[in-house]
């Protein structure tokens, strides 16, 4: 796919952010540019668009950008999955292992049927263990979660075999 090469090189690479020895994907640089931007969201559309696809759920927070444009695309509603205590009404959530210590994320009960058909959308897959925890929230909630989709995936980090088989489409992957 000749967009791939355009997308790849809209990401900014910035080493040692958050810490020191990491190299940091920044899809920021990719928003910038309208018609990289606009290739990576089409890719994803063209992918999704007849799989009976009813919710695209993102990821907190760059799931946020990545996401609408996919569901607003192929006719899904839109389903914010987010860090804990930001959603008013009740929630359900999983926690997922983190380096140190633990995280969850949270999604609001009733966003989600049983019989929905998800895509779970991120920027970039690492270890896997937020998708993962996704991916179990949305089942727990009666989705059938079709596939996860995200720009960037680190493979070395082995994040897909964490997926259950899930399918996952990405667009670029790290060296
Ligand atoms: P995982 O749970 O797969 O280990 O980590 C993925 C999560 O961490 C995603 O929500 C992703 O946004 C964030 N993340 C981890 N590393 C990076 C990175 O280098 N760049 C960006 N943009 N996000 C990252």
């Amino acid at each position: 796919d000749p967009r791939v090469k355009r997308i790849a090189s809209a990401i900014r690479v910035v080493p040692d952010f958050p810490k020191p020895g990491i190299l940091f994907q920044d899809i920021t640089t990719l928003l910038l540019d309208h018609k990289a931007f606009q290739d990576s969201i089409d890719i994803f559309v063209e992918r999704f668009k007849d799989k009976n696809i009813t919710v695209v759920a993102g990821i907190e927070a760059r799931g946020f950008i990545f996401g609408p444009p996919i569901a607003l695309a192929i006719g899904a509603k839109f389903v914010p999955m987010r860090k804990p205590r930001k959603l008013p009404g009740e929630v359900i959530f999983e926690e997922y292992v983190l380096e140190y210590g633990t995280d969850r994320i949270e999604m609001h009960v009733g966003a989600v049927e049983a019989g929905d058909r998800a895509l779970v959308v991120d920027d970039l897959i690492a270890t896997g263990g937020t998708l993962c925890a996704a991916i179990r929230l949305l089942e727990r909630a009666g989705a059938a979660v079709i596939e996860c989709a995200c720009i960037i995936e680190i493979p070395e980090l082995k994040g897909r075999e964490k997926l259950g088989g899930k399918p996952l489409c990405i667009i670029v992957e790290t060296e």
